[in-house]
């Protein structure tokens, strides 16, 4: 589903120069569920970000469901994101002065499609979280663990293949983390969601099917 090939990263400033990933390579195959750990600074969210297109390697190739995506440009990457990808932030980057279902509704307009199908959509995919009951809050009326899950209704709404998760339990304490956890383990298992989730904690990526670990920028065997 996700093939990274000798990627390596280099960010470069006028005065520094720093080595994010050195060839990374990689193959997640459709349906795995995946967890990246290594101490901070070790290139977890760099990684994330590129496998998602977000962020472009300065060598290598990111190939999704075997598609390379080198000569893409920024309307078409971002078009391919848009897509196939879900992504979920520890800090769930849900916009304050939109309602819930609004929030989750969010990545459809971008795909035009009508208001009526907005609606259903992400009323779908509120229900699949559990929150059909806080379609009208806003996020600051929210637990923690809500808002998480309303960032995961965004991330599913347009029913991508992968979901890319940056320390989604990562502000939670262990109920809610384990209640979003368990999400993210029925999206794999019941849709066949490719799940890649970076994480610092042990056993959260000891529920997932496989655990990389990344050291100063590169793959631990
Ligand atoms: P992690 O997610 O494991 O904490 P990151 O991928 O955020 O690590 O960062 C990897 C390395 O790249 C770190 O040394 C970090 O300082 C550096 N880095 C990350 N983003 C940038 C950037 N935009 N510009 C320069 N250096 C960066
Ligand atoms: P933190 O919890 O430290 O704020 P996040 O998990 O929010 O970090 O973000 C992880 C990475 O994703 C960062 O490198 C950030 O630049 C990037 N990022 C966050 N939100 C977005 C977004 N909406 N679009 C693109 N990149 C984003």
């Amino acid at each position: 589903m996700i093939t990274l090939q000798s990627i390596e990263k280099v960010y470069r400033t006028d005065t520094v120069e720093t080595q994010a990933l050195s060839k990374i390579n990689l193959e997640v195959p459709k349906g795995e569920f995946l967890s990246i750990m290594g101490p901070s600074g070790c290139g977890k969210s760099t990684l994330l970000n590129i496998m998602g297109l977000l962020d472009v390697p300065s060598r290598g190739d990111v190939r999704i469901s075997n598609e390379s995506t080198q000569k893409l440009n920024d309307k078409q990457l971002a078009h391919f994101r848009n897509r196939h990808i879900g992504f979920i932030f520890q800090s769930y980057h849900l916009i304050n002065d939109l309602r819930v279902l609004d929030n989750v509704e969010l990545p459809l307009l971008y795909r035009k499609a009508t208001a009526a199908d907005r609606k259903r959509l992400a009323t779908e995919a509120l229900a699949k979280v559990g929150l059909s009951n806080r379609l009208k809050h806003f996020p600051n009326q929210l637990s923690g663990g809500q808002k998480q899950r309303v960032a995961i209704a965004r991330a599913i709404v347009g029913l991508p293949q992968i979901i890319l998760a940056d320390e989604p339990t990562g502000n939670l304490d262990s109920a809610m983390g384990n209640e979003v956890m368990d999400i993210l383990l029925h999206l794999n298992k019941n849709e066949g969601t490719t799940i890649v989730m970076v994480t610092h904690d042990e056993q959260m990526a000891r529920r997932t099917h496989r655990l990389v670990r990344l050291f100063d920028g590169a793959q631990v065997q």
